[in-house]
């Protein structure tokens, strides 16, 4: 039986205006950088499904590392003025996996629903696993153009050669830009561009539920309910349209989504909730 386990790799504050966004074009980013309000305590979840065919974990949450002076580049004006973490040794993925009582030597699968160091930082924990990334997603995060566009990817594993998945084309439907990731076809993998262009979503089936683990493709529920794009993302009409299809799915069929930082997901999670779309 299929199992899916929520995890909590500590907290993030970031701005208001990067949670929501408000304005367009380069108001938008100013404000989700600069916005005098800031975000509630926001949690840090990845999540583990636990599958016949072997365990996959979606997203590997933050290093305690980067409470560090110094982890990220000094010269990068977001991590002094638009966010900070709580993030302690015991919330990294490793010890949290422990706690639910699975090794971090047994995921077989990890896949990054995108690079941000919130997603991507405890890869050190998972050295043997086979870890995929969208071409898209990796392409737009190396070298110094990824550094200055928010990937600190000198923070990456020294052998970090992850698996690069190209998905096919998004279309009307959801499922129409999406890939199976296990035989049974009950996980798959989804192309869900817009909080970053290569960001990809991971659906599970279970009792004829569909649980959809979406990164950052909204910050909240509320968010992707309302059409309203974040702060800072790579493109926000692709981000709404996104948000466009998860509601078209969830009006046809149960669908509990979960994602990056939304605090209701393990409650969610546990009862079962699924999306409801007013219209
Ligand atoms: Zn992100």
């Amino acid at each position: 039986m299929t199992k899916i386990h929520i995890l909590r790799t500590g907290s993030v504050w970031i701005k208001a205006a990067q949670v929501r966004a408000r304005g367009t074009g380069l108001t938008r980013i100013y404000n989700g950088l600069f916005d005098r309000a800031w975000s509630p305590e926001l949690p840090i979840f990845a999540y583990l499904i636990e599958h016949p065919e072997g365990l996959i974990l979606v997203d590997t949450g933050e290093t305690a590392r980067a409470m560090n002076k110094g982890y990220y580049p000094f010269w990068h004006p977001y991590y002094h003025f638009s966010i900070r973490l709580n993030v302690r040794p015991d919330d990294e993925i490793g010890p949290q996996l422990r706690l639910a009582g699975f090794a971090p030597e047994d995921v077989k699968t990890v896949v990054l629903t995108h690079l941000h160091t919130d997603h991507a930082g405890g890869l050190a924990w998972f050295g043997k696993a086979r870890v995929l990334v969208s071409q898209r997603e990796f392409a737009a995060a190396r070298g110094f153009a990824g550094r200055v566009a928010g990937y600190p990817n000198h923070r990456w594993p020294k052998d970090f050669t992850p698996e690069l998945l190209q998905l096919p084309p998004v279309g009307a439907n959801l499922m129409d830009a999406s890939m199976p990731l296990t035989k049974d076809g009950t996980v798959r993998i989804i192309a869900a561009p817009g909080h970053t262009l290569g960001l990809m979503a991971v659906s599970v089936e279970i009792d004829g539920i569909m649980f959809l683990m979406a990164g950052d493709a909204s910050y909240l529920e509320q968010t992707l309910l309302e059409g309203v794009p974040d702060g800072v993302g790579a493109d926000p009409a692709a981000q709404l349209q996104t948000h466009a299809r998860i509601r078209a799915m969830a009006r046809r069929r149960p669908l509990v989504y979960l994602n990056g930082h939304d605090p209701d997901c393990p409650q969610r999670l546990q009862e079962r909730r699924t999306m409801q779309v007013l219209e």
